[in-house]
């Protein structure tokens, strides 16, 4: 299928989100974990670039995915990345105020794809959203970016590092640069 990104704006506020229609889709992850680049490889050049322009990157910024018909399919919300300090007591104090009601409160949010670097060992940020998007019951999957990087054992030892670590079952192991992994993650964008 190929789909075209048109970017919606970018909100600051919960005043400011997009009124809720398509299932949506948010991408989480500590910064340089590969965010834009998976975005890029996923859906163009487009996400990528807003997202990453100053002034936005302390946004949710929000991008409209249709079908060949033009067809609205997905909402994607790029949020911003978490830093490397540790989480703290609610999510992140680094993070604005309006990313936990996002996530704990949007409706219309169906999945949360939350990236972990597969050549950095589990680290307690990580560990910490998840437990958090657990409390508030949200759907997450897990995504490993960066395999490319790695040979087959280390990848083995990687992911189940990262499992164990992080406390879930599955974990998608994908690349921006090789393109590895990414039909399955458009399959669970799509389920
Ligand atoms: P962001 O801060 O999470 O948006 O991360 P970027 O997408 O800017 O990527 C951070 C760094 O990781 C950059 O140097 C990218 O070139 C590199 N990177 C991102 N994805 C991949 C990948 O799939 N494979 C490899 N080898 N490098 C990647």
């Amino acid at each position: 299928m190929r789909y075209q990104t048109q970017f919606l704006l970018s909100a600051f506020d919960a005043a400011q989100f997009p009124a809720p229609t398509v299932p949506e889709i948010a991408f989480l992850g500590r910064s340089n974990v590969g965010k834009s680049s998976l975005l890029n490889a996923l859906v163009g050049e487009k996400a990528a670039r807003v997202s990453s322009t100053p002034g936005r990157t302390r946004a949710i910024n929000f991008f409209l995915v249709s079908d060949e018909s033009n067809r609205p399919r997905r909402v994607f919300a790029d949020l911003p990345g978490y830093g490397y300090a540790k989480i703290s007591k609610s999510i992140s104090a680094e993070w604005p105020k309006f990313i936990e009601p996002y996530l704990a409160e949007r409706e219309t949010l169906a999945l949360c794809v939350c990236l972990v670097d597969s050549n950095i060992p589990p680290r307690p940020a990580d560990k910490q959203l998840l437990d958090w998007l657990r409390s508030v019951d949200r759907d997450f999957v897990v995504v490993a970016t960066k395999v490319d990087r790695l040979s087959g054992n280390e990848r083995t030892r990687n992911l189940a590092a990262l499992r164990k670590g992080l406390g879930v079952e599955e974990i998608l192991a994908v690349s921006a640069k090789t393109g590895a992994g990414l039909r399955e993650l458009w399959g669970r964008i799509e389920g």
